[in-house]
Parts: structure tokens; sequence; C-alpha cells
């Protein structure tokens, strides 16, 4: 795969196996992250080692100006970005009437307006080559609705939306928009659930199992792929059958 990939969150968990997925696969890749500064520099250095291209930029993605240094910053060093992954993402259990405005704004300026920020600072180049791939990560909580997270599975549900409507306007310029829609990945973000309810969710998941982040990785990879040239607008939920 010829692409320049953008992964935003990649430092750790799914992001993290997308990139190195995706650097498996040929593309040159510019790992995101926020906090985590050594593992994603390690990531890079590992690619690196292994004849591949890639960078680590810090960069808040609900930054605007932040995103958009970034992308220069990744386009200076590895050529511009033809493809992008919005992974970043924040989670967490709060009942409705106790989300306070800065939680709110939180959720929606990193989710979403996340992704909104990295596409808007990648788009003018791949509508001046007609050529672009984004994938955006939602959740099955965007699919259906998660009692006492409704901040965090709106703005999964709105990923989905915007997936959509960007595939109808930007199919002429032959920039596809997909999307995964993750089940229950063990990663960071749900250990805070406790193993007990994580042994359940698996029990709850039709294939037995909780999901790993390479899962994810394949599906991000397969709608990256030229397999995947007549694909746009569609939502791939990588479940393990919890949603049918
Ligand atoms: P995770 O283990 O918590 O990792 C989150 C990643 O996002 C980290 O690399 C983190 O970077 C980065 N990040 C967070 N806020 C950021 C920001 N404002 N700017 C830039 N990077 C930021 O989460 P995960 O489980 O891998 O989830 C990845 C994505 O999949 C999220 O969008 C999540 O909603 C979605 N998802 C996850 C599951 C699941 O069960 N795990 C299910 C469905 C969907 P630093 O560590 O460097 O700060």
């Amino acid at each position: 795969m010829n692409r320049v990939a953008l992964v935003t969150g990649a430092s750790r968990g799914i992001g993290r196996a997308i990139a190195e997925e995706l650097a498996e696969a040929g593309c040159a890749v510019c790992i995101n992250y926020l906090e985590h500064r050594a593992q994603a520099e390690e990531l890079a250095e590992a690619i690196r080692s292994r004849g591949g291209s890639a960078i680590a930029v810090r960069a808040d993605v609900a930054d605007r100006a932040a995103v958009e240094a970034m992308v220069r910053t990744a386009e200076a060093a590895l050529g511009p970005v033809t493809l992008l992954v919005n992974n970043a993402g924040i989670a967490g259990q709060i009942q409705f009437q106790d989300i306070t405005d800065e939680q709110w704004n939180r959720y929606l300026a990193v989710n979403l307006g996340g992704a909104r920020n990295a596409i808007q600072a990648v788009l003018p180049h791949m509508l001046h080559v007609k050529d672009g791939c984004i994938v955006n990560i939602s959740s099955i909580w965007g699919l259906r609705g998660a009692s006492c997270e409704v901040a965090y599975a709106c703005t999964k549900a709105a990923l989905i939306g915007l997936t959509r409507s960007l595939a109808l306007e930007l199919a002429p310029s032959h920039i596809r928009v997909n999307c995964v829609a993750p089940g229950v990945i063990n990663t960071d973000m749900v250990q805070v659930l406790g193993q007990e309810t994580l042994r359940e969710l698996a029990e709850e998941t039709p294939l037995g199992r909780l999901g790993t982040p390479e899962d994810i990785a394949h599906a991000v990879a397969f709608f990256a792929s030229d397999r995947a040239d007549f694909l746009t607008g569609q939502v791939l939920s990588a479940d393990g059958g919890f949603i049918v």
C-alpha cells in the first residue's frame, strides 16, 4: 500500500495496532499521540528499524492549530497524507444528569471535533490529487444505545453520520470515507469496567471473546486497500457478532 498514513491516537491500543499494520502493508506512518510520547517514539523507531518510514507527532486532536501543524510536519517528513485514520478518542461512564459543560464539550471536541480537524487538514491535498481514503473509528455504542455513556455514544453516532454524508460529498473526487465500529476491544480504555464485567461482555459476544486491537487493524487495512476500491460510506461492525 503506497500511502502516507496519519493515525490519530496511535501511541496505545487500537491506534497503535492500526499504525503497525499499515506500516507492515507498506505505508509511511505518522503516529499521533497526546500524553504517551515514549510509547509513540518507540513504535516509530520499531517501524524504522524494520525498514519502514514513521514519525511520532504530538497533537491534541481537539486543537485545530496543533492538528494543522502536525499534518504539515508529516508532509515535510513523509509526504502528503492520503490515508487518514481518525482513531483518537476518550470514553468514560457517567450518568447523563451529572455531565458538566466541560465534560460534554471535551467528548465532542476530541471524538468528533478531532475527526473534523484532521479531515480538514488533510483534505486540500486529497482534493487536489483526487485520491484519498478516510477511516473513522466509531463504536458499537454509536449503533445502539449505551446507558451511562450518552456523551460518548452521541459522538460515536455522529461519526457514522459524518462518514455517510462526507462519503457522498467526496465521492466525485475519488476520496473514500468509511467507518469501523469496534465491539468490546481489550485495551486500556475498557479496563475501568473491571475483570468481572469484561468477562460478562466476552460471554455476551457471540464469538465468545473480547476483540483485540489487531481485529480492528485488519478491518481498517481492508478499507484502506485497493480491494475496498468500490466501498464508501460504509460502517463495518467489527464486534464478534455483538450487533447483528
Ligand atoms: P485507549 O487505549 O484509551 O487509547 C486511546 C488513544 O487515543 C491513545 O493513543 C491516546 O494517546 C489517544 N488520545 C486520546 N485523546 C487524544 C487527543 N485529544 N489527541 C490525540 N490523541 C488522543 O483507547 P482504545 O481502546 O485504543 O480506543 C481507540 C478508539 O477506538 C477510540 O476512538 C475508541 O472510542 C474506539 N473504540 C474502542 C473500543 C474498545 O472497546 N476499546 C470500542 C469501540 C470503539 P495518549 O495515550 O498518547 O494520550
